[in-house]
């Protein structure tokens, strides 16, 4: 997309807003379904919590993906979107047995991570299929909030409780027909994910009637310049070829599944925001927007990176800025950031706004979440409209407590 294209949208649609633009997504999912074409048969799944707007839904199920949810609520997003249940995997953690009795009872592939649902539900539905999430304990990335294989976290049957997992299955008679591993956020060491995936296939021996292994997700994508990203191709290339071989040696053609979701949509999004004000102050220039971490969190939540682009001034003279919002409280986007030089008015754009952005917004400070555009073969189309101050109030319920005393007697 080009700088007046998203200047036009802002004018259009007004700031802040979220723009996605599907050409990126669509390269995204051909190239991963490229890497891993020597694959018999590869399913990508979506993660829909990275970005779950229902045209976004309905654009993954046009490529072919299916979606991984880890909601009821994403299950139901996903069926609007004409996504067919079986096309679903459900995949939460510390959910209610009865939220994953009505996702079953919907048709979708459950996953559970846990030995006590296991035990309940394979008792309960033994003719119902589940998939098993295995934690391997192989470290992903080295940031604690997203590397989840590790042995302190919350995610999946540990790879050693496999004999209980296997008395478990055999005392209900259920019918595992996959096995799941999502070990963090980043893929960087390939070889580090293929050791996991050893683990993986040795889980899988164990259980006969297999028809997926699922690897979850973690690929990484550049957020800067310099930044590592995961090598699909390399990946693809060594995963495929070691799974095929396992296939071979489990006799039986299985699935080969993968559940990205920054990967895909990441690089797609833009952050519009308008700077409110330019201040000066006595150690640095502020540039503060009419948007804080209410919309865009991950500067904050994970002190991610998101280069931020002047794309009314994208010629000027580049000049330092911390860009902050308009939160009540610390929100900083950026410090000290060479930025072509900014004057009130402009709209700043943040990239690799697609994954983890409008999905963790909120209406803290009691400010409407923004709209959402699609930018579809060189036509912007609105996916979501902006939030009004109906949609602030629409649920809170009115009462006469606290009323002053007149306006009381006035009602009656
Ligand atoms: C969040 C999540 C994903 C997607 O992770 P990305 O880093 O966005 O690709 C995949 N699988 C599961 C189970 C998840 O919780």
């Amino acid at each position: 997309m080009k700088n007046t294209d998203l200047l036009a949208i802002a004018e259009e649609f007004g700031s802040p807003v979220y723009v996605y633009d599907t050409e990126k997504i669509t390269n995204q999912y051909k190239r991963l379904t490229k890497a891993f074409k020597s694959v018999n048969s590869l399913k990508l799944n979506y993660a829909v919590k990275a970005l779950s707007n229902i045209t976004i839904l309905k654009l993954m199920n046009s490529l072919g993906a299916g979606l991984d949810t880890v909601s009821i609520q994403e299950v139901r997003l996903g069926l609007e979107a004409g996504v067919a249940p079986q096309d679903i995997i459900f995949t939460p953690n510390g959910v209610s047995m009865e939220e994953i009795e009505s996702v079953a009872d919907m048709g979708v592939q459950i996953n559970i991570d846990n030995l006590s649902y296991l035990e309940q539900f394979g008792t309960k539905h033994p003719e119902v299929p589940v998939c098993i999430r295995i934690n391997p304990h192989v470290m992903a990335g080295g940031n604690s909030n997203i590397s989840v294989g590790h042995i302190d976290s919350k995610f999946g049957i540990s790879i050693h409780q496999i004999p209980h997992i296997l008395r478990i299955v055999e005392n209900t008679g259920m019918h595992v027909n996959g096995i799941h591993m999502h070990t963090g956020s980043d893929i960087l060491d390939i070889e580090v994910f293929l050791y996991a995936g050893e683990i993986l296939f040795e889980t899988a021996k164990n259980f006969k009637d297999l028809e997926f292994i699922d690897f979850g997700s973690g690929f990484k994508v550049p957020y800067k310049e310099g930044d590592i990203e995961t090598d699909v191709e390399e990946l693809g290339k060594k995963l495929s070829k070691r799974f095929n071989e396992f296939c071979k040696e489990y006799g039986r053609e299985l699935t080969l599944g993968f559940e990205p979701g920054k990967f895909l949509v990441s690089d797609s999004g833009y952050f519009l925001a308008q700077v409110n004000v330019v201040k000066q102050t006595t150690s640095m220039v502020f540039a503060g927007i009419d948007s804080g971490f209410n919309h865009l969190v991950r500067p904050m939540f994970y002190n991610s990176h998101h280069t931020i682009l002047n794309i009314s001034n994208p010629k000027g003279k580049e000049r330092f800025y911390s860009v902050v919002g308009y939160i009540c409280e610390t929100d900083t986007f950026a410090t000290n950031r060479k930025i072509p030089e900014i004057t009130e008015g402009n709209i700043l754009a943040f990239k690799n706004a697609g994954a983890y952005c409008f999905s963790m917004a909120s209406n803290y400070n009691s400010r409407y979440r923004p709209a959402e555009v699609l930018w579809h073969e060189g036509e912007a189309h609105l996916i979501r409209k902006r939030e009004t101050f109906e949609d602030l109030i629409q649920n809170q319920v009115p009462t006469t407590l606290f009323s002053n005393e007149e306006e009381l007697v006035a009602s009656k």
